[in-house]
């Protein structure tokens, strides 16, 4: 996102700079993209560390533009933010995501994620309760996903909202941990659920950078103190899958697991998995 710091870790990400010109032609098509029907969402499995039981997906927002082919959510989400156009693409996010997500299986959950614009919106929470209501989903079966950009920047509005989402039953997960201008006092004084692992950390682990080994273990040991549950993003291989075992991770997510699906293939794979 655009609040990213400039830690080491940060060289495994490119940072994305669209120039003017092909920013305001992007932003031009991406006003139209919802009307036009040009966005869907992927699912990417969420799987439990140990068993590899399939616990939930992830939904990943795709843009197929007819004039710009796909483009990546690492380079429109910002825009959109920029643009304000974040609500309504959110809102439909929310909304599509619920719906899709109420014709699986009972014990499978779907993680939305969310700008730190959408919560800065007192209106936020009536699109969550509507979504909720809309689909027939539970509570207990949607999580979302934040980064700690919301606490950096949108003050105790964005704070008031979530705490009000969450009196909704919802759980509540700290995405891309570390990549951000951390501090530690949020995290007790928010309800996470679980804390995502940021995949740089992973992929610097399996390096053998020493660095990222240490953080991974006191990330780990950190949340399990505060009786949270931890996420590793990005595990590739099974020597990633297995370090990732050793460290006490929760549950796993990357290509290893499965790269983000059609929503027919996610629902398939959730139902396969309930007959096994
Ligand atoms: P994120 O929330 O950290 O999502 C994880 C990203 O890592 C996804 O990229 C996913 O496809 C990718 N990924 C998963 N496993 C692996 C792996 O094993 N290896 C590698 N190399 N990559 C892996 P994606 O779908 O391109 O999304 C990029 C970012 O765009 C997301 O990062 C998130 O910040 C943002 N985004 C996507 N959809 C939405 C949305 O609906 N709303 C908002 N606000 N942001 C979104
Ligand atoms: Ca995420
Ligand atoms: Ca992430
Ligand atoms: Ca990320």
């Amino acid at each position: 996102s655009k609040d990213k710091g400039g830690g080491v870790f940060h060289a495994y990400e490119p940072q994305l700079h669209v120039r003017a010109e092909e920013r305001r032609v992007l932003e031009m098509a991406l006003r139209k993209a919802l009307e036009k029907n040009e966005m869907h969402l992927a699912y990417q499995p969420v799987v439990d560390a140990d068993s590899g039981r399939l616990t939930g997906f992830e939904a990943l927002l795709r843009w197929e533009s007819p004039e710009f082919g796909n483009v990546s959510p690492a380079k429109f989400i910002p825009l959109a933010e920029e643009a304000r156009l974040i609500g309504p693409i959110g809102e439909w996010v929310m909304r599509t995501a619920c719906l899709e997500a109420a014709r699986w299986p009972d014990d499978i959950r779907v993680a939305v994620n969310v700008s730190p614009d959408q919560l800065q919106n007192p209106g936020f929470v009536t699109t969550v309760t509507s979504a909720l209501a809309g689909s027939g989903l539970s509570a207990g079966r949607l999580e979302l996903e934040v980064t700690e950009s919301v606490f950096m920047h949108e003050g105790l509005g964005a704070i008031k909202t979530l705490e009000r989402v969450l009196d909704l039953g919802i759980r509540l997960s700290l995405d891309d941990f570390g990549t951000g201008y951390s501090s530690l006092g949020y995290l007790s004084r928010t309800r996470f659920s679980s804390i995502k692992i940021d995949r740089s950390f992973v992929q610097a682990a399996a390096k053998g950078v020493r660095e990222a080994v240490a953080i991974i273990s006191a990330v780990v040991a950190l949340a399990k103190s505060l009786g949270m549950a931890t996420t590793a993003e990005g595990v590739e291989t099974e020597a990633e899958h297995r370090m990732i075992q050793d460290f006490g991770c929760t549950k796993v997510q990357g290509y290893y697991f499965g790269r983000p699906l059609p929503v027919e293939e996610a629902r398939e794979l959730a139902n396969r998995r309930m007959q096994a």
